[in-house]
């Protein structure tokens, strides 16, 4: 039987198809698929956006991705993502594409012949193919600084600028998990977008606004800059990839393709057409206008292109023969213009999109802290790369020495959603850190000679040869400084030359590690300078050698025994020098020491200046704050403990992990009986150690001429043999009334309020009390009760809140034993290896606090917040004798020597580019309102800044510096929002008038010139 049925089954198809063939006429050939619609009024329109979402590092490395090796872990390569998207779309003319990452998309321009690159331009300009978003990364919004972002996308904007005569017209942060204002007003907005798209928001406000079609909004992030930096933003209804319905199309996708070949089986056009239908309408009920989007890509995707571009063909044919809808190819551009063209009013969103949670225990607030050592080094880089492009400025940039460069690619890269994050692979992670050490190896070269230059006081620019060598110390933070462990028994002095990036005078304290006791300190004008010397911690010296070890595979050849402080005053953007050589006997005062173990007092006052911190004894911990200048007084304690990360993954109950932060209880680490505090005093600073368990020690120092505190603390490695997964917290707690509220920062730049349990646009379901009261901080967190102000800053991106009112919490280390489930697929486990013998991550840092009258503090927290992102470079040499300033240059500043920029401004970028102009940034930092003295007007006098040179030409940019300021404000869509806030208040600075050179700034503003100098000009000597 089995046989026989095998033999008739073609017999009865042949009859079938005979039938077919008879009754209705039906043959198959070639379709010639229309897809030449276009917008059409009166349907419901379906922009199909073809993209494929690249991260550039995430489970594989940047370059894996691009090339497409480590395909075990992840098939992807971008390669053909950029190869087979050239090609389809050469094959139909109405096909379009848009491209993000221009990591990815340079890597491939630079590998392609003249013939692709003609055609591909001629994709560039006819709009088939068009640039998004378009920085070298899609940046995170969370643990970024505004001008790391600024910086990175200017890096893809000026090298689309450059290549193809283009600027990206819209923000397209698809990714990044919660959106920030800064990201809105001053990443979209002030770059010039029309507009801004997204997916990621909390599940219960998509929701609400789903009910009430706001997924699209007009988002003023400014307080200050009010309307006027207005951006259309869209969300998603549910994620970047197509519509739900089975609408994906890669070679491997198992979606249903469309089957209009009658000769064949399972023709399927009317079903498909019908799904397409039906996600239409159903997004449709949830938009506003007759205008959707369907996101038609996901993460990797178009790796044969044709494999989707031939379906969407096939959708934009039948579907609209259908007629029930209008289908066609678009771009968020053209979709953008299409709302623009409805002239609505949107509803109106202000403050930010944080934190973000993707069911009721799924808060992503754990990221913020994630990987603390990655998110310090970042930070250290940035603000290197800051300075280093000031001194190749000062320089005069060479290309054919070492440049800034690879510093500039690799901080570009690592501020993607899944590299500062802290949310990508291990392996990926050190490949972030890896390329951050490449270009910062570089830059240090850059540095060196630039400084030896400025040094040389018979250099004449451009033509300096010095002969003076300077080296760095990069592991400074570990104690582990080289140059400065000389030996100065032998004649030899150390000279430390100390440069400052800000554009104010700066006073501050430096520490350099020194071998031996007999020091003294001389100023670049031969005065002895005070200084003190301060035993090194056993912990740091354990710390120095294993890390130094784990990092450079060597063991350091001396033990230095003291950090040696002592004050410098440096002017802006300058240097000044200080010599540091033996005494006959000790010079720096030797710090005294006091331990509470065994004392009989049971307090004691810290602090040799205005500031006072009073240690309960009995208890091992500070009790009281008390400002001798303003007559501040608080109590405060501060403590840490642990949050158990949840460990089990259960249906949709994730583990606490790389992106998630779901606890499990909280645990005080409480020192078990009195923790003996260790004291050392002296005339410049004094320090309180204390070891607050096997593995958290901590240093807090108050410096006689400052106003705040610095806490260092060294935390690990984090014990998880108990199984038990820990989030690190510190808690400063005191008696403040702040009723749940409290403030964090918008990446670094804006301040919004944040209220425990409560969100402005929706009636918050509370579920994590915890994990969804954090919020990312980049610069700082502070609270507020009727009389004053309590801040603190910090030195890294961390995740903060105040669960309690009077209190600030701040995470700073994470280590976890299980995956959250949300893609990476590895537990956060950080270690560190000698020897094959590995531990868990040690993490150092610091963060500063400081108590102010009410009102008072945000002068401190702008001020002092610029020093904590530039800290001063240090460069060492030595001299035989006592001859440096004869041969050399002690002090310098660039600019006029009665000059410092205003207090409420800051140089954010001077930079050379390769033309041979020049990119200056500066920054207004204060909002309005925030500051009853700084929140005015500021002015910068441009001829000042840069005495020694003629401006021959300067030109207003916007943000990204790929477009006059000007042409963008005028070709940038104006938004209507529904009851919006009026900007009567707003101000900005009016033009530039060339013969004055005076920029005004008014709150908040940032505005970017590009300077070209006259080179035949020859400063006045005076
Ligand atoms: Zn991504």
């Amino acid at each position: 039987m089995a046989i026989n049925l095998v033999h008739r089954r073609p017999l009865l198809l042949f009859v079938l198809f005979l039938l077919v063939g008879i009754c209705c006429q039906v043959e198959s050939k070639y379709v010639a698929y229309n897809t030449t619609q276009r917008i059409v009024p009166d349907k419901l329109n379906v922009h199909l956006v073809a993209h494929s979402h690249d991260d550039v590092g995430w489970l594989k490395t940047v370059d894996q991705y691009y090339v497409g090796s480590n395909n075990s872990i992840q098939g992807a390569c971008v390669q053909n993502v950029l190869d087979s998207m050239v090609t389809a779309l050469l094959a139909d003319k109405n096909r379009r594409f848009i491209y993000a990452e221009m990591a990815f998309f340079q890597r491939w321009w630079r590998q392609q012949s003249d013939a692709i690159k003609k055609m591909v331009k001629e994709l560039v300009s006819s709009g088939q193919l068009e640039f998004i978003n378009g920085g070298m990364c899609m940046h995170d919004e969370a643990a970024v600084h505004y001008i790391d972002m600024i910086d990175q996308t200017t890096l893809g904007h000026r090298f689309i600028k450059q290549e193809f005569g283009q600027t990206p017209r819209i923000g397209w942060q698809i990714d990044p998990f919660g959106h920030s204002a800064v990201n809105a007003y001053l990443l979209s907005a002030e770059v010039g977008f029309d507009a801004l798209y997204f997916a990621r928001i909390d599940y219960q406000d998509r929701e609400k606004r789903k009910d009430l079609k706001s997924l699209e909004v007009v988002w003023q992030g400014s307080k200050t800059l009010g309307s006027s930096a207005d951006i259309f933003t869209g969300i998603f209804p549910k994620n970047y990839e197509p519509p739900p319905g089975d609408f994906y199309f890669e070679v491997n996708d198992v979606s249903p393709v469309i089957q209009d070949d009658v000769l064949l089986f399972d023709y399927n056009v009317e079903e498909r057409v019908n799904d397409f239908v039906a996600a239409a309408i159903a997004q449709a009920n949830v938009t506003r206008t007759n205008h959707i989007m369907f996101t038609m890509g996901t993460d990797f995707k178009y790796q044969y292109a044709t494999s989707w571009f031939r379906q969407l063909d096939k959708f934009i044919h039948y579907v609209n023969k259908d007629g029930r809808v209008n289908a066609l190819y678009s771009t968020p551009s053209i979709y953008t213009d299409a709302k623009y063209a409805a002239n609505e009013s949107w509803p109106l969103k202000t403050d930010d999109f944080f934190p973000y949670a993707d069911n009721p225990n799924a808060y992503w607030t754990g990221y913020f802290t994630s990987r603390p050592a990655l998110k310090g080094y970042v930070r250290t880089m940035s603000a290197y790369y800051l300075a280093a492009r000031q001194l190749e400025f000062l320089k005069g940039r060479d290309s054919s020495g070492p440049t800034t460069d690879s510093l500039a690619d690799a901080l570009a890269l690592v501020q993607h959603h899944d590299a500062v994050t802290g949310t990508e692979k291990q392996h990926v992670a050190n490949d972030y850190a890896k390329r951050l050490s490449i270009g910062y190896a570089e830059a240090e070269k850059l540095v060196e000679s630039s400084l030896a230059c400025l040094t040389s006081s018979d250099s004449k620019s451009g033509s300096c040869n010095p002969k003076t060598e300077f080296e760095q110390c990069p592991l400074l933070n570990i104690s582990y400084c080289p140059p400065s462990e000389l030996d100065l028994s032998t004649g030899k002095s150390l000279v430390v030359l100390v440069y400052n990036s800000l554009g104010w005078k700066r006073e501050d304290v430096i520490r350099i590690p020194v071998v031996s006791e007999s020091v003294v300190v001389h100023d670049s004008e031969g005065r002895e300078t005070e200084s003190q010397l301060l035993p090194l911690a056993n912990t740091s010296v354990n710390i120095r050698n294993q890390y130094v070890k784990a990092y450079l595979g060597i063991s350091p050849r001396v033990t230095p025994k003291f950090w040696l402080a002592f004050p410098v005053s440096v002017p802006p953007l300058g240097f000044n020098t200080y010599f540091v050589s033996n005494a006959k006997q000790t010079v720096a005062a030797m710090s005294s020491l006091y331990s509470s173990q065994g004392s009989k007092n049971s307090s004691v006052e810290v602090g040799q200046g205005h500031l006072k911190l009073l240690y309960n004894l009995d208890e091992g911990r500070l009790s009281h704050y008390f400002n001798s200048r303003n007559l501040v007084k608080a109590n405060i304690e501060q403590s840490y403990s642990f949050y158990a990360g949840y460990d089990k993954i259960v249906s949709d109950l994730p583990a606490s992990g790389a992106y998630i932060f779901r606890p499990n209880g909280s645990f005080p680490l409480k020192p078990e009986g009195q923790v003996p505090l260790t004291i050392l005093q002296g005339p410049i600073l004094d320090e309180v150690h204390q070891r607050i368990n096997p593995w958290i020690y901590q240093v807090t120092r108050v410096y006689k001429g400052k106003e705040h505190t610095e806490v260092e603390f060294t935390v690990g490695p984090i014990p998880v043999n108990d199984g038990m997964g820990k989030e690190v917290t510190t808690q400063i707690t005191t008696t403040m009334m702040t009723n749940k509220t409290f403030l964090t920062d918008s990446n670094g730049r804006d301040f919004i309020k944040r209220i425990r349990d409560y969100r402005s646009d929706w009636e918050l379901q509370v579920n994590q009390p915890v994990a969804g009261n954090y919020y990312p901080i980049n610069l700082g967190i502070y609270m507020e009760d009727n009389s004053m102000e309590l801040s603190v800053l910090v030195d890294r991106s961390v995740g903060g809140s105040s669960i309690l009112d009077g209190q600030i919490e701040l995470m700073l280390h994470r280590r976890l034993i299980h995956d959250d489930g949300r893609g990476v697929d590895e537990a956060l486990n950080e270690t560190v290896c000698v020897n094959d013998k590995c531990e868990g991550l040690t993490v150092q840092g610091k963060f500063y606090l400081r108590v102010d009258p009410l009102g008072q503090g945000a002068k401190w927290r702008r001020s002092f917040g610029q020093e904590i992102y530039s800290p001063l470079l240090l460069a060492f040499s030595e001299q035989d004798g006592g001859n440096w300033t004869s041969s050399h240059v002690p002090k310098f500043s660039a600019l006029d020597s009665s000059y410092s920029l205003p207090d409420n401004v800051a140089l954010i970028t001077l930079q050379a580019l390769e033309d041979g102009s020049v990119l200056l940034r500066l920054a207004h930092l204060y909002e309005v309102g925030e500051d009853k003295d700084l929140s005015t007007m500021a002015y910068v006098e441009l001829k000042k800044m840069f005495p020694d040179k003629k401006v021959s030409k300067i030109t207003e940019m916007n943000l990204s510096a790929n477009q006059e300021r000007a042409i963008m404000e005028k070709k940038r869509l104006k938004w209507k929002a529904e009851g919006s806030i009026g900007s009567g208040t707003m101000v900005r600075g009016s033009p530039v008038d060339p013969s004055k050179l005076v920029v005004e700034l008014g709150p908040m503003e940032i505005r970017t010139f590009l300077i070209n100098f006259d080179d035949t000009f020859v400063p006045k000597m005076v």
